[in-house]
């Protein structure tokens, strides 16, 4: 379990079995962890400082699946051994300045599992294990942003990805 690496390639519907999946993030409105991000730095700076890519402490995410319409919920699979990485890959997550929702807090996933939350204009830096990885953001309310990132890591290389109410250039 403690050198588990999540992912969520693989992952499929379970009524279809199609891997062509929405993201709409956690089952119910104000799960437990959106709400210690929202109320405490404490929490957030925690989970930043643990590696990202270590299935620490997940919770099933809520998922749509966008060929036959099915809502299930899943926790993050396990990558193969194939999958995971000789050495880390570095992402620095920058959730780009805005006025609309400033102050309200965003939570980063990476291959389902919660990052922690990023204030407006501020980077983060997460590590990953696995070599294919998906990245969305949630709300303060813990609802997914429409937009997913999936990007191939390559041992020790370093990944930059910028968020504002969507993944931009
Ligand atoms: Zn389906």
């Amino acid at each position: 379990m403690m050198d588990t690496v999540a992912t969520l390639k693989g992952l499929r519907c379970p009524q279809c079995g199609s891997e062509d999946l929405d993201a709409k993030g956690k089952a119910g409105s104000m799960g437990k962890e959106v709400a210690g991000a929202f109320f405490g730095g404490a929490i957030a700076n925690l989970a930043m400082s643990s590696s990202a890519s270590k299935n620490t402490e997940t919770v099933p995410l809520a998922y749509v699946c966008r060929s036959c319409k099915h809502k299930f919920q899943s926790p993050p699979l396990a990558a193969p051994q194939e999958d995971v990485l000789s050495a880390p890959c570095t992402i620095s997550f920058t959730r780009v300045s805005s006025f609309v929702g400033a102050l309200a807090a965003q939570v980063v996933y990476l291959n389902g599992v919660n990052c922690g939350a990023v204030k407006n204009g501020a980077t983060i830096t997460l590590q990953t294990s696995n070599r294919w990885n998906t990245m969305f953001v949630t709300d303060q309310y813990g609802v997914a942003f429409k937009s997913v990132y999936r990007f191939e890591a390559v041992p020790g290389g370093t990944v930059a990805v910028r968020f504002k109410r969507k993944f931009v250039e």
